[in-house]
């Protein structure tokens, strides 16, 4: 699909204020880089338009034998095929060997540049639906938002007991002693031999 129709003008104001515009390589028409071809900046929009990339699953199943002819196991291998496919793609490949020595040298400079802001591109776009995905807060059926706060509230504060410093639980092991019926003399006692051992 094209970025532009037959009777509109591929500039924009803001470009056009900016004499910021090409002649697309192949129509000669005047573009600005918001009508350029998201594939190569060299053309127009409508001009190189037609590329799509093609995925297929192939499938393949192999079969062990023995040799008196009873299959002993059987595996099945899945393939994914990329395939770039369309006009325009043709079009570019042609173009490729007119190409100087230098171009090619160039092109393959510009196109390996291109591939790592593009792979980044994608690596940050992933990491940031991750972050997404991994700051949805997960409500449990048929528990209201107020349960589900309370629930938070309380697996926090499990954490929190568990993250205490040792003083503090050595205070929480005293209290504990004390309720039981120890006065602190047994307890000293008891701690003190307890450390001894
Ligand atoms: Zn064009
Ligand atoms: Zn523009």
């Amino acid at each position: 699909m094209g970025k532009y129709t037959q009777d509109s003008i591929p500039i924009c104001p803001l470009c056009d204020a900016k004499d910021e515009t090409k002649v697309c390589k192949k129509c000669k028409i005047v573009y600005c880089k918001h009508f350029a071809s998201v594939f190569d900046y060299n053309y127009c929009g409508n001009c190189v338009a037609e590329i799509k990339l093609v995925e297929t699953l192939l499938e393949k199943t192999v079969e062990h034998q023995k040799p008196d002819g009873t299959t002993i196991f059987v595996r099945k291998f899945l393939a994914r095929r990329l395939r770039l496919v369309g006009n325009d793609w043709l079009f570019l490949s042609h173009l490729i060997m007119e190409m100087s020595d230098a171009d090619i040298e160039a092109a393959i400079e510009l196109h390996r540049c291109n591939v790592d802001i593009l792979i980044q591109e994608r690596t940050e776009r992933n990491q940031e639906r991750y972050r997404k995905l991994a700051g949805i807060k997960v409500q449990k059926p048929g528990e209201s938002q107020e349960q589900r706060e309370k629930r938070e509230a309380k697996e926090l504060a499990k954490k929190g007991i568990k993250e205490k410093d040792p003083a503090a639980m050595a205070t929480d092991l005293i209290t504990k002693l004390s309720k039981m019926g120890l006065t602190p003399e047994q307890i000293i006692a008891a701690l003190s031999t307890g450390v001894g051992k």
